[in-house]
């Protein structure tokens, strides 16, 4: 996506680590209309698979699909990542360990909203190692529904986890991918 490229170049920085930082557009402060045409190309990209709901995960993929949904016309669901006393007591677990904060947490899903009948789109701002993925994956699975695909802004080529998700076979599409932030130089693939 020629666009989210020219974002990328022009406001985007990176991080020790290979981190990759938007926070003027994606991660902190949301720029409405470019998300809206992130959203759109979503739906160009899964337009066929008759999705029923979107799967992502709190807190920054909830933004890009909350925007992405009203182009398909159905709800979204956040994971959770935080305990709350008000979550419901049957939950869809998994654990998922973040490349970004060196640590493992649990996300979970009320079993209220992800019925066997489902066919789900995930999103998400990044995909790196795809921990979050198979997170989401896991719980997909144990609720009986269908995953439809996953749906990525920006992938980090240089790390595994899209050619693992690719080997599954699984329907991913990333907007743009990053094969290289050596020495602060976002290289496209
Ligand atoms: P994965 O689960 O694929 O290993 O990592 C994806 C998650 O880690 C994303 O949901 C995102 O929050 C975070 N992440 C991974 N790499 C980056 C990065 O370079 N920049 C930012 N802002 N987040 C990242």
């Amino acid at each position: 996506m020629e666009l989210l490229k020219k974002k990328i170049l022009d406001e985007a920085g990176v991080e020790e680590g290979h981190i990759l930082k938007v926070d003027s557009f994606l991660n902190h402060q949301l720029d409405i209309a470019f998300l809206n045409e992130v959203g759109k190309e979503f739906k160009r990209l899964f337009n066929d698979n008759n999705i029923t709901k979107i799967l992502t995960l709190e807190t920054s993929g909830i933004a890009i699909a909350s925007i992405a949904a009203q182009y398909f016309n159905v709800p979204v669901v956040f994971a959770k990542k935080i305990e709350t006393k008000n979550l419901d007591k049957e939950t869809y677990d998994s654990d998922v360990y973040s490349y970004t904060k060196g640590r493992t947490y649990k996300i979970r899903v009320s079993k209220k909203y992800i019925l066997p009948e489902d066919r789900i789109l995930i999103i998400d701002d990044f995909l790196a190692n795809a921990q979050a993925a198979l997170g989401l994956m896991d719980i997909i699975n144990k609720a009986g529904a269908k995953l439809e695909g996953i749906g990525i802004v920006i992938e980090k080529g240089f790390q595994d986890g899209g050619e693992l998700l690719r080997k599954k076979g699984v329907n991913l599409q990333s907007l743009v991918i990053i094969d290289s932030l050596e020495e602060n130089n976002i290289k496209f693939r």
